[in-house]
């Protein structure tokens, strides 16, 4: 009977103890004793009165049950809520177990699933799902190629060229729908002098391929990125290009080639806004906001190294043969 009377003791602590993890601060339930309780006299081994002295004996010769059930509270009770302590999972892990939100986790994979994501962040270096819809695209033209030379004006100051021996703005020429668009540099002497890109020998040669791909020269749009002459053709400098070559961009905005064809280092450079040499980027096509970009060696070059015309005429052919194909 002792020993039944400390187990009980200890089951009820824990309980208590329980509730108090549970939050349970005061508890209603009517729990009731049976007369035959032994008194706290009898527990402490005091002689009693007969009648408790009796009770005690019966309760002490009584048979123990093998599975004696815990009497549960009163129902109704807020203990009568409370899960049963001999279902509670006792370890470390179950302490902050929840009930509900482990219904559905019966596996791991099932828990990995239904685990929150701690860290949305993008992997760095590849690229999200954001970066390829914003592709970015030729703008769509709101001006023309009039309003663009009327812009820039005859006696444009925008760049140091302005004041390094310049004769004339040399603006771009050509066919305002044209499927194919050459592009170098900046104007030579001859240009500067005649105030047209492309006229003089290097303009020549590069007339001739134009008809040797079919075209005339009248059906093609022929400009450069900076419109001055630098001193001693010498290449534009980058503080030189970056002011004027957003008018020819705004150009090929309004004439939307198919094609643009890039004419030496620096103006292959800049339109693709890269350092590789020519003789690397040559060969095969480049992208311009949705447009092919071919870039070759510049007639000027070509003068000077007959060789380079044969690399030329394949880069030629592959435009030629893709407007051909895109008709
Ligand atoms: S190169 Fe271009 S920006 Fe510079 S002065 Fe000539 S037109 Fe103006």
């Amino acid at each position: 009977m002792g020993n039944e009377i400390s187990e009980l003791i200890a089951d009820v602590r824990e309980q208590v103890l329980y509730m108090q993890e549970l939050g349970v601060r005061t508890l209603d339930a009517e729990i009731a004793l049976p007369t035959a309780a032994p008194t706290r006299e009898t527990l402490r081994g005091v002689p009693a009165s007969p009648e408790i002295s009796n009770l005690g004996s019966e309760i002490l010769n009584k048979q123990p049950e093998v599975t004696k059930p815990v009497d549960r509270p009163a129902a109704g009770s807020r203990l009568a809520s409370l899960p049963s302590l001999s279902s509670r999972p006792k370890n470390a892990f179950f302490d902050k177990y929840n009930p509900q939100e482990s219904v559905a986790k019966e596996t791991l994979d099932d828990a990995l699933v239904a685990a929150p994501i701690v860290d949305q962040k993008p992997i760095v270096g590849v690229p999200s799902i954001e970066l390829f819809d914003t592709v970015p695209a030729m703008p769509e033209p709101t001006e023309t190629i009039e309003a663009i030379r009327a812009e820039i004006g005859s006696e444009c100051r925008r760049c140091k060229l302005s004041t390094l021996g310049r004769t004339k703005v040399v603006n771009s020429v050509g066919n305002f729908n044209a499927d194919l668009m050459f592009v170098g540099e900046a104007p030579g002497a001859d240009e500067d002098a005649q105030g047209e890109p492309f006229v003089g020998r290097a303009g020549q040669l590069l007339t001739d391929i134009i008809k040797a791909m079919g075209f005339e020269r009248s059906e093609v749009f022929i400009g450069n990125m900076n419109r001055c002459r630098p001193p001693g053709n010498r290449a534009p400098e980058p503080d030189e290009s970056v002011v004027c070559k957003p008018f020819l961009f705004r150009e090929i905005a309004v004439v939307r080639p198919k094609v643009i064809v890039v004419l030496g280092a620096t103006a292959a450079q800049n339109l693709l806004e890269t350092k590789v040499p020519i003789g690397k980027l040559r060969g095969h096509f480049h992208d311009y906001l949705g447009t092919k970009v071919m870039p070759t060696f510049h007639p000027a070059y070509l003068l000077r190294d007959p060789h380079k015309k044969r690399e030329v005429w394949e880069d030629m052919k592959m435009v030629r043969d893709y407007l051909a194909a895109s008709i």
